[in-house]
């Protein structure tokens, strides 16, 4: 029996522009037997469809579960609708400003279909490296200004040819709308020049290129987002000189290899990072280094970890194609300089570190960095969240008014709010030079055209001498909302998990702006949207030299040995105090005494560093974190072992670094290893923390927990610190979303900007 006919209107939200939902929608109606229209909105998709109810039913089940791999659908409402005796199902215009407030897709890994035609001698894109479709290719950083359309990308200097249309207009195309749509006759071209830029040919630009890499030479090669430097990553000579250049000395270069069993060769790949090496947003995950692996050493020194990834352009594909095992690919630029995107400015700075360079014609608009990520307490962990990601925004609890937060200064990201919508910019950098500034204004720029938002109001860091404050000062027709570093760091938590109400925050990081005038990072707030208690912290020691001291972590071991031991410091045997010497210690203690140019901190990433050195793991370190992270890495399995602890009980509580400090010395001196002190000092930041939420909640009553700050990236104080509150009957919550590092810190801003004028209003 036939079932009786019906008549619904969906209307789709998220990303289903521009990612092949309408085609997919007339497919799926098609196959169903449905009559109706499909036809882009403002908002996202709009359907009406109409047929027997079982069937509809179907079409609802499978356009939610079976919809395209880069279409992200946020909300489907479904609601009956006058049958109107549709005779087929058609896809129709687009609606009056339909586009201009939809969400762009983020670039896209090429996908299964397409490399199988660009492997195909058979077919016209046969090894053609801009190979893309609806379902795949370059997204946000092609894009200048909405509606995403192909005169506002930087395909506009391409004219596709007749089969290309025929292809783009053909709803039932996997090439439908595909704004990228190119092939060998009519789209962009890949060529090979040298540093002084001379056009190298005949022959295969790739191939050629393929084969210096292989002699040792480095190459950098256009990317999706940016320039990558790429040499063998079996090669140490190449790689060392490419430290060398590029003036880097420790810090790991990530390395894409072809497929998951040449990765498996050198790292240990467990089933989730699988998942993520494969997904399409393809970003470089943080890997164990195994023993075989023939990686040369100077890719990752010292360190038991690689960032490794899969190729996601299908010029990466045809060049690892060459029967690479790995290549370090990365990032085209020198230190702390933002990536090259242009070929003029790749050709001016990089100059004097690529020996070649592999670039075509095809401009990136907006420079984007590979996406960093980890698996640690179960879950996915961004350490950088950018290409592949962005502009993915964090669904929001609440609609806010337009705000724009400027984040902090390193890993600067920014955020702009777009009703319940908070889009987080690509990894902008550490904003401490001109080009990283300008990089800055140029996405804030580029995020309010994509997204057509003015903001009403400006959220910056509280801190008066980071370049991000100093810019939001300069907007001076606009109202501005500084924010403490901390209290901002808990509410990203708090905005990704769409909490409300006081929390328990525990906010630990390297450096953020104490309104008392001293450098916190080892805090617990009591925090809602409006306002936070400072509930406890590490007591603050002075940082002999200021940044001096985290450049060279001994000097806070002078320091914390100072404010363990006082004057029997002199009587310890450690290697961190010989290997300084007396006149150095006592030239720190005098400069702590008189509190010349030594700042007070309360800095756990400070703590990490001076337990490091003591531990005599490393007393400098060359880039931001690494003596933290190399602490964490070489901790041992098992072990149960704590250091004592204790807080003085106040408003604030402070948390006593001596005892620790204290532990460590003494095992120190009974010639304990890294390894194990290292296990027992995390052990022991676990231990205390639980106990001191604890303590707060018998104050408070509250019983959520929200962790944030660079120090929250220490897997291993995760995966410890969420089951041991969790045990005490704790809510925990994590940052799953965002970077809980300074990466995610422009979220929380703007979330505190939105409730500090809902306030005043
Ligand atoms: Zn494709
Ligand atoms: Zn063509
Ligand atoms: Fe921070």
């Amino acid at each position: 029996m036939e079932h009786h006919h019906e008549a619904r209107r969906l209307q789709v939200n998220g990303i289903v522009q521009g990612v092949g939902f309408r085609p997919f929608v007339y497919q799926l109606a098609l196959r169903l037997g449905l009559k109706g229209e499909v036809a882009n909105t403002s908002s996202g998709v709009s359907i009406h469809i109409e047929g027997p109810a079982d069937r509809l039913r179907a079409f609802e089940a499978d356009l939610a579960g079976k919809a395209p791999p880069l279409a992200h659908i946020v909300e489907v409402i479904s609601r009956p609708e006058i049958i109107k005796s549709f005779s087929d199902f058609r896809i129709t215009a687009s609606r009056g400003g339909a586009a201009m407030a939809t969400l762009i897709s983020p670039d896209a890994a090429v996908c299964a279909d397409c490399l199988r035609e660009m492997f195909d001698p058979a077919d016209r894109r046969y090894r053609y490296p801009f190979i893309n479709c609806t379902n795949c290719g370059p997204r946000y950083t092609i894009i200048d200004d909405i509606p995403y359309d192909r005169p506002k990308t930087s395909m506009r200097h391409f004219t596709m040819c007749a089969a290309c249309q025929a292809e783009y207009d053909d709803p039932l195309d996997r090439r439908f709308h595909a704004q990228p749509n190119a092939c060998p006759v009519c789209g962009p071209r890949v060529g090979l020049w040298d540093a002084r830029r001379r056009e190298m040919g005949p022959g295969d630009p790739i191939a050629a290129a393929a084969e210096l890499i292989r002699q040792g030479q480095i190459v950098a090669v256009k990317g999706l987002g940016g320039f990558h430097l790429a040499a063998d990553a079996l090669n140490a000579a190449a790689v060392a000189r490419l430290r060398q250049r590029k003036l880097r000395e420790e810090k790991p270069f990530a390395v894409m290899s072809p497929d998951l069993d040449a990765i498996r060769a050198y790292a240990v790949v467990e089933p989730d990072d699988e998942t993520l090496l494969r997904s399409i947003q393809r970003p470089i995950v943080l890997l164990r280094k195994n023993e075989t692996g023939r990686l040369a050493e100077e890719v990752a020194p010292r360190n038991p970890c690689v960032g490794a990834m899969l190729p996601y352009t299908p010029l990466h594909h045809l060049l690892l194609a060459h029967g690479f095992a790995a290549l370090v690919m990365t990032s085209g630029n020198l230190s702390e300089e933002p990536i090259a995107i242009d070929n003029d400015d790749a050709f001016d700075r990089l100059a004097g570190i690529a020996d070649y360079f592999l670039v075509h014609d095809r401009d990136i608009y907006l420079r984007s960095d590979d996406s960093v990520v980890r698996r640690a307490a179960g879950e996915t962990r961004f350490l950088r969240r950018s290409r592949g990601y962005v502009p993915v925004p964090v669904f929001l609890k609440h609609a806010l008014p337009p705000i724009l937060a400027c984040g902090a200064e390193l890993k600067s990201t920014v955020c702009i709010t777009k009703g319940d919508q908070a889009f987080i910019s690509q990894h902008i950098g550490d904003l401490e030079n001109l080009s990283t500034y300008e990089f800055f204004q140029k996405t804030v720029g580029h995020l309010q055209r994509i997204l057509g938002v003015r903001p009403e109001v400006i959220a910056c860091d509280l801190h008066p001498d980071y370049l991000s404050t100093r810019w939001a000062d300069e907007q001076e027709a606009i109202p501005k909302i500084r924010v403490q570093h901390h209290h901002a760091h808990i509410v990203s938590g708090m905005a990704e998990h769409r909490l409300e109400g006081a929390v328990i925050g525990v906010a630990c990081d390297g450096t953020g702006y104490g309104p008392d005038g001293t450098v916190w990072g080892g805090e617990v707030l009591v925090a809602d949207a409006e306002g936070f208690e400072r509930a406890a912290h590490l007591a603050c020691v002075p940082m002999p030299g200021s940044a001096a001291a985290i450049k060279e972590p001994w000097r806070m071991a002078v320091s914390y040995l100072n404010d363990a031991f006082g004057a029997d410091l002199w009587g310890l045997d450690l290697l961190v105090l010989r290997a300084a010497g007396p006149d150095k210690v006592r030239l720190m203690l005098e400069m702590a005494a008189k509190r010349l140019n030594s700042p007070l901190t309360s800095s756990l990433g400070r703590l990490f560093d001076g337990v490091a050195a003591i531990a005599g793991l490393r007393s400098r370190v060359t880039y931001e974190g690494q003596a933290a992270m190399e602490l964490e890495m070489a901790a041992a399995e098992e072990t149960e072992s704590v250091y004592d602890y204790a807080w003085e009980e106040g408003a604030p509580c402070r948390i006593l670094p001596a005892p620790i400090i204290r532990g460590v010395a003494a095992d120190v001196g009974k010639g304990l290893g890294v390894p194990a002190i290292s296990a027992k000092f995390h052990n022991t930041l676990v231990r205390m923390f639980s106990d001191l939420c604890e303590s707060i909640r018998r104050q408070c009553g509250l019983g959520r927990v929200v962790l944030s700050g660079g120090v929250f990236q220490n897997a291993r104080l995760l995966t410890g610190l969420i089951p041991a509150l969790a045990a005490r009957g704790f809510e925990v919550y994590s940052h799953r979303q965002v970077p809980a590092n300074d990466g995610g810190i422009a979220l929380g801003q703007a979330l505190i900007a939105a409730e500090s004028i809902a306030h005043k209003a």
